[in-house]
């Protein structure tokens, strides 16, 4: 069925006057460091080209800092810097003359590193440093900023540029009081305390002219204890619009905000009620954002009125080809960002380059080339876990004959358990992908198959891969063969029955799933969006300052009494993703859930957990005992094919199950299949 049948609205174009956006779909920002790598222009340019060419309506590239005190590198202030990014222009251009580019405009203010200014001397909650505070000359000169870098974007050859006013960055701070401390013309009412931001849009405005997108990322919601009011919100959308801009982007939250906007925890599309409301005063077009990452939701944010574009900014990172294969009616084939955060967001916060998990080649597109193979194999892959499946999809794709053995009756792996934890139900989008892709490039799959080293040497394949994952560690407890004793599988699946008072053995990432799973009752809060806003406590309708002020989170618990434990003596939840470890801990700890560190297990019995903490006996009474202590890896089939001289690769849990994850099985497989 063509694009126009199924969704109508999203491949509607929009009509800007002097210029037209071919579709809604708009690439959202996202800071990619390759911004300030070296040789990363030129990625960038491939990196963006290749979404272009699938037909995104508008892309908008990472921030960029109008000077040396908005950001931590990549600035566009002269000439010189306008060149590296005509590279980025011509490359989006070539590849699709109906795509618009614009560049994002970002000063950090505050959240800069070195040197940072605010219009007040208050530190956030995020940053090492407190800021300077801007004089009225130094407040001319950042307007006087923003202007020339919207200027030299315009000579480099963007369409636009958008201004970030949001997420705790330079415009916010003027924005709220806690930030905003002055008294002169640039503090105390709302008024003087919008003057800032109107007045960067004025004079962007004025040194671009009338034909130049300029676009202004609003602080929606800001989600601050004693932000900004709806009143204060639509005030300034007013005088935005005032000021020349073409379009208004709403965002959500300030990075140093308590509550998830963008995490796999937060339901899909769960802010375009704010666009929408916000939509009906405006006469310029509204972006929305956040957790769409399906040409369906899309759709239906743009049919129920909630905005005129809709951003998508990690699922372009996790499908380059996302709006062609929507527009292609092929939507199944998408690979879903399952905004898990973890080779995206993290990764810009641990200052790595950024990658996505689901796909290992966004942002590495001239690296990691898939290419035709001029002689097939015939390639037998053991084991439907994330490793295998992305190894089986990539290398059917570049034309080998790839059989997979699964042992079990599903394909997936271990996230056919991830996907059971409320909140990890996106999860199960990896799965629906590769089982599309498997059927697509004519993969040969054996459920039910658990296949031994007489099966694998019986098919003669080429090569074989073992891709056979982890098996549960089982520690050297006295004890834990008791009847109480459950794994974490089991647990999961719902296999074996849980007690009412629970000690969990292990606080990993497992560890912090199963608590979750066993704490919690009711509808899952990401796929609910009242349920989502009681649990964060968060009031959409009446938009109180911030959208959270005075709203006291409430959770629906499955009463149990959970203690979770660690050996080790660091925080529990350390090793979490940076960008939403505290969201699980902030879950757990509002079901009651304890966490005890420095724990040396004596033994298990009858009575519950008996261990020493600081030396002192401590005896933790269980019914039920879940061990998520880690995993070993399975790979006896390796060994034994190896020393029969069988062309054998390794890869996933079972190649390293120390620390592995889904990233580094999906990264390792797909690198390996693009070689073979
Ligand atoms: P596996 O997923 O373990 O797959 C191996 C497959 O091989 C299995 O299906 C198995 O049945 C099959 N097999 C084994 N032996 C044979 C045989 N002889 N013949 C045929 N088949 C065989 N990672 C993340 O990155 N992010 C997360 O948020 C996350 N959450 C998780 C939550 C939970 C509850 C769990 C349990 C794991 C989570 N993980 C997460 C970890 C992630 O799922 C694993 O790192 C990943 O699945 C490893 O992939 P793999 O393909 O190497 O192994
Ligand atoms: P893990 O993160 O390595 O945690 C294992 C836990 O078991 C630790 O708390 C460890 O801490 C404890 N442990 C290890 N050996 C033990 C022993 N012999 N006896 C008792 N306790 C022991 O592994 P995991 O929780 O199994 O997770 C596996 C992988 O899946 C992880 O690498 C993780 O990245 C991934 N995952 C990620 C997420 C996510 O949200 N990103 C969620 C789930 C899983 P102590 O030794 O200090 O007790
Ligand atoms: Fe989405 Fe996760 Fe990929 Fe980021 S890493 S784009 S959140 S799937």
């Amino acid at each position: 069925m063509p694009s126009h049948a199924l969704y109508p609205k999203l491949f509607s174009p929009l009509d800007l006057g002097f210029t037209q956006i071919s579709n809604r779909a708009v690439m959202g920002s996202m800071h990619t460091g390759l911004e300030e790598a070296e040789g990363g222009f030129p990625r960038m340019a491939a990196y963006f080209a290749e979404r272009a060419a699938a037909g995104v309506g508008m892309i908008i590239t990472g921030g960029i800092s109008p000077n040396e005190e908005g950001g931590h590198g990549a600035k566009l202030s002269n000439a010189t810097e306008a060149d590296q990014h005509k590279l980025i222009t011509e490359a989006v251009h070539a590849a699709n003359s109906d795509t618009k580019i614009c560049m994002q405009i970002l000063h950090a203010g505050p959240l800069a590193p070195l040197d940072p200014v605010a219009p007040s001397p208050v530190r956030s909650r995020i940053s090492p440093v407190t800021p300077r505070e801007l004089d009225a000359d130094g407040i001319q000169k950042q307007l006087y900023d923003f202007a020339n870098c919207a200027k030299q974007a315009q000579i480099a050859g963007y369409d636009g540029v958008e201004i970030i006013g949001s997420a705790g960055y330079l415009l916010s701070t003027f924005l709220v009081e806690k930030t905003n401390r002055r008294t002169d013309e640039w503090g105390g009412s709302f008024e003087n305390r919008m003057r800032f931001p109107v007045g960067v849009v004025k004079q962007v405005r004025a040194a671009v002219g009338d034909d130049f997108i300029v676009i202004f990322r609003i602080p929606a919601m800001d989600m601050l204890q004693g932000g900004m009011s709806k009143d204060e919100v639509e005030t300034l959308a007013l005088a935005i619009q005032d000021a020349g801009a073409t379009i208004i982007s709403t965002h959500f939250t300030w990075h140093e905000a308590m509550v998830p906007t963008i995490s796999t925890r937060v339901p899909r599309a769960a802010f375009t009620q704010v666009t929408g409301r916000l939509r009906k005063i405006l006469s310029i077009p509204v972006i929305t954002s956040n957790r769409i990452n399906t040409p369906e939701v899309a759709e239906d944010v743009l049919v129920r009125g909630d905005a005129d574009l809709v951003s998508m900014a990690r699922p372009m990172l996790a499908d380059s080809q996302f709006v062609a294969k929507a527009r292609d009616g092929k939507a199944n084939e998408i690979n879903t960002c399952i905004a898990c955060n973890q080779a995206c967001l993290d990764h810009t916060f641990t200052g790595q380059e950024v990658s996505c998990l689901v796909n290992p080649r966004a942002c590495h597109e001239t690296v990691l080339r898939p290419q035709p193979v001029i002689e097939p194999k015939h390639i037998v892959i053991v084991g439907a876990g994330p490793a295998g499946l992305s190894y089986a999809v990539t290398a059917a794709e570049r034309g080998h004959r790839v059989s997979v053995y699964e042992a079990r009756d599903e394909i997936g792996g271990q996230f056919n358990l991830a996907k059971r934890i409320p909140g990890k139900e996106e999860f199960e989008e990896t799965i629906r992908y590769y089982q599309v892709m498997m059927q697509k490039y004519g993969v040969e799959l054996h459920l039910n198959t658990p296949v031994s080293v007489e099966d694998i040497t019986a098919l003669k394949a080429d090569h074989v891969v073992i891709a056979s994952g982890v098996a549960p560690r089982h520690p050297n407890i006295p004890g834990i063969d008791h009847p109480k004793v459950v794994g974490y599988m089991d647990a999961i699946l719902g296999l074996k029955p849980i007690g009412e008072r629970v000690v969990i053995i292990g606080a990993g990432g497992i560890g912090f799933d199963t608590a979750e799973l066993v704490s919690h009752a009711g509808t899952s809060a990401a796929l609910d969006i009242e349920v989502f806003a009681r649990e964060w406590g968060v009031d959409f309708a009446n938009h109180p300052r911030g959208g959270v002020t005075g709203v006291e989170p409430q959770v629906e618990t499955s009463g149990r009494d959970i203690t979770l434990l660690q050996r080790k003596t660091s925080a529990i939840g350390k090793g979490l993703g940076k960008t939403t470890g505290w969201t699980h801990r902030i879950a757990l700890d509002r079901r009651g859930v304890k966490m005890i560190n420095g724990v040396d297990y004596q033994r298990i019995d009858d009575e519950g957990v008996h261990l020493l903490r600081d030396g002192q006996p401590m005896t933790l009474p269980a019914d039920t005992v879940i061990i998520c202590a880690g995993q070993e890896p399975v790979r006896n089939l390796y060994d034994e094919l190896k020393d029969q001289g069988i062309s054998t690769s390794l890869i996933g849990g079972a190649f390293e199950s120390h620390e592995i994850d889904a990233k580094r099985a999906i990264k390792q497989a797909t690198e390996e299949a693009l070689i073979i």
